[in-house]
Formats: C-alpha cells, structure tokens, sequence
C-alpha cells in the first residue's frame, strides 16, 4: 500500500490510499499503516493522460518533412524511410517515446505500427498502459492481404501476459486496405471481442477519393461495412457530414481528435464542438512525433481548445472542462479502462505536479493552468497501475534509452 499524505485535490487537501493498482481511499486524514508514505505537501493529483492516437516507434522521423501536405509527406518522406525498419530497431524506438510520454505525464497510448514485439517489451518494462495492434496494410495486394490476415490471427491468438496491454487490430486506413482486409479484421475483432481502429476522414481528398470510388463517404463505407462500433475508434475523423455524424453517434464508435496533426498537414479543422454537442465520444491523441512534433498532451489541450474557438468562431467552445475530460477520462473509457479520474474504486493512474512551480501559479484553476499555461516541467511524478514510472522526475535507465535510441537514429540514416 502506498500512502499519499497532504495532496491537493478538487480543491482541497486530502490524504490518497492506493492498494495494489487501485485507488481505495480518499479522506481529509488516513491513518493506515502504508509501506510506503509520499509526502504531497505543495503537491497536486490529476488524472494521466490517455493518448489515444500516436505512432510510437516514429520518434525518429521528427523533424523530416517539414512543410508538405499529408499525401506528398506520407508518399514521398515516410513510406520510404519506414521501408528501412527492421523489427530489432523497434524496441529502442519505443522506449525513447515512452520516456516522452512518461514525462508529459500520459500512463495509456493506443498506438499504430509495424514490428510490434519491440513496443510491447518497451510498455511492459517500462510500466505504462497500451492499446497495441496488429496494423493491416495491404495497399490492395492479395498477398499481402493473406499475409496480414494470418498474422493478425496468430496476434491475437498468442496469449497476452500483461494486464497493462490490449491487444486490438488496426487497419491503416481505405486507401492503404482492401475492401476484404477491412471486413476480414471486423470479424476478427468481434470474434476475439477486440477493437478495431482506422485513420478515417482525415483529408477533404481521402473523402473525393473514396465517393469517387465507392460511391459514398469514407464513415458511410465503413458503416455498411459493420466496421462502427464501441470498440471502433476512427482516429482525425475531420470532414464528417451530418449523415456520418449521426452513424458515429449511433453506432457509439469513437473519435480520437488530433488537432495538431490534422493543422500541421494541413488536413483541416475538425469541428470539436459541434461533435462534442452530437454527443460523440471524443477523444484526444498526439498522432507521432513526425507530423506533431511531440507526444506532449499537455500541448494537445491547448492547441485543441484554442482551435475549437477558432473554428466556431466563438470563446464559448473548447472548454476547460471538456477539454481537460477528453484528454483523460473519455480516452481511457473508450478502451473500458477504470482510470481518468482521481476517485475510489478507480485505478491508480495519475500525476502529481509542482504547485510551487511557474506555470502553476496562482491556483486559481488547476485545470486551465494546465491545458494554457504548463508545460512538462510541472510533473514531479506518474504512476501507472500503482506503481511509478516516474518519481521525483526520475525515470530509471533513462540516459541508456536515449543513447539506445541515437544508435538506431543513425542506423537508419546511413
Ligand atoms: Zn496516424
């Protein structure tokens, strides 16, 4: 058991029991025999973050491509450089985001990539959460359709030895999968009772191209495909149309909302709060550091909040609330996660920041200091399922993971 004494919490300060993985206790003093006690003075809890759209093993693209639209970045600057991975890099690659993403105090990413063992050997060292899947993408070969097919069976079949890891399949996208691709991993994921995630609608030319092929919109093709659901997360999901709006809601599926990436791409402004007002489930996530550039969700809020205002035009969206829940609790819900939100009962994942730190002061709104005016530097500390992965700003084998990952860096690029 682990005792968090004098902790700033909602307002007030209060003492935090955590037995095992969970929080069991939340009162103004406990007196419990801990194992360990953690002094909270000038401390505060907040929920992690849930990072529910990333491409973890990218960090070494940061940086490349600057300055080109989707299509001409995907094609011409990461295919290319992406064909050069091989699968022993991976695990190096991995571990240099997660330590990112410790740091910026997100515990769960749902993540999209190739030569997966190397990341779930990096999430289970390192002691973080991840939705990890199996990434069909068959650019329309029948070989490697086959190919991806078996695969993804032997994915899910091979027993997962951490309660931390989901294993869930991921097709790349309609213009990247075959029509049989997508429909086989739906079935795939309903007969394992998994979940199934897709970059959908991000560009107004994935849209031309898909009405143009099929005859419908990209959310529409998807739906008469039995690909929407609860347990389908469709990641940008920036030019959906009222019809696609209402299948969404009907179908429960959820949205992952990555404003930096869909502006840097120059894909378009997803409308947050007229989805927010649908009653969609939204979601935020970093997409990778190559079009981000970083994995920081702290970044995200704000860029989402103020973006929302833009795009509607008004102050009265995008706000402190909503924003600071869909970059917490609704990403962790939308994997049936128990986290995102400091409460008993509920699992001990968290932060604790600096009150005594710049960007902190004065608390007038813990909340909006961190989605407007924090950065990183604010989190002393992160625990994930009980256990820090952080303490007082140490990560263990930190200076290891970062040579590790500059040896791969200048293997791919020779
Ligand atoms: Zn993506």
């Amino acid at each position: 058991m682990i005792l968090l004494q004098n902790v700033f919490l909602n307002n007030r300060v209060c003492d935090i029991l955590i037995d095992k993985n969970k929080i069991t206790k939340i009162s103004d003093k406990i007196n419990m025999q801990a194992d360990e006690v953690i002094d909270c003075r000038d401390k505060a809890i907040l929920p992690s973050f849930c990072n529910t759209h990333t491409h973890a093993s990218m960090m070494f693209l940061r940086g490349i491509g600057e300055d080109k639209i989707l299509f001409d970045w995907l094609h011409q600057e990461m295919f290319p450089r992406e064909a050069k991975l091989k699968p022993e890099y991976m695990y190096a690659l991995s571990r240099y985001a997660i330590l990112e993403m410790i740091k910026t105090g997100t515990t769960c990413f749902v993540d999209m990539y190739f030569h997966v063992s190397g990341t779930l050997k990096a999430v289970q060292e390192m002691g973080l959460r991840a939705v990890i899947p199996y990434l069909g993408m068959d650019f329309f070969d029948d070989k490697n359709t086959e190919n991806d097919i078996q695969r993804a069976v032997q994915y899910l079949e091979e027993p997962s030895e951490n309660s931390r890891i989901k294993k869930v399949l991921s097709c790349h996208s309609i213009y990247t999968c075959s029509q049989k691709l997508i429909l086989t991993f739906v079935e795939l994921t309903k007969k394992y009772n998994t979940y199934l995630q897709l970059h959908v609608s991000e560009t107004q030319k994935e849209v031309d191209d898909c009405v143009q092929k099929f005859g419908c919109r990209p959310a529409e093709l998807l739906y008469q495909w039995g690909a929407m659901g609860p347990k389908t997360l469709f990641a940008h999901a920036v030019h959906l149309n009222d019809n696609e709006i209402q299948l969404v809601k009907k179908t429960g599926t959820t949205l992952a909302h990555c404003p930096t990436s869909n502006l840097k791409l120059g894909s378009g402004q997803m409308p947050l709060q007229k989805y927010l007002d649908a009653g969609l489930k939204l979601t935020v996530g970093t997409d990778s550091v190559a079009s981000n550039n970083s994995l920081s969700m702290i970044a995200e809020m704000k860029l989402a909040a103020l973006s929302a205002k833009n795009q509607a035009d008004s102050v009265l969206v995008g706000k402190v609330g909503d924003i600071f829940q869909i970059a917490t609790k609704n990403g962790f819900e939308a994997f049936g996660i128990k986290a995102g939100e400091i409460k008993e009962g509920n699992l001990a994942d968290f932060i604790l920041v600096d009150m005594n730190n710049q960007f902190l002061l004065p608390n007038n709104n813990l909340k909006s200091n961190m989605i407007y005016a924090a950065d990183s530097s604010c989190i002393t500390d992160v625990f994930c399922d009980g256990k820090p992965v952080m303490r007082n700003k140490v990560i263990p084998h930190e200076a290891e993971i970062i040579s590790d990952f500059k040896r791969v860096c200048a293997d791919l690029a020779a």
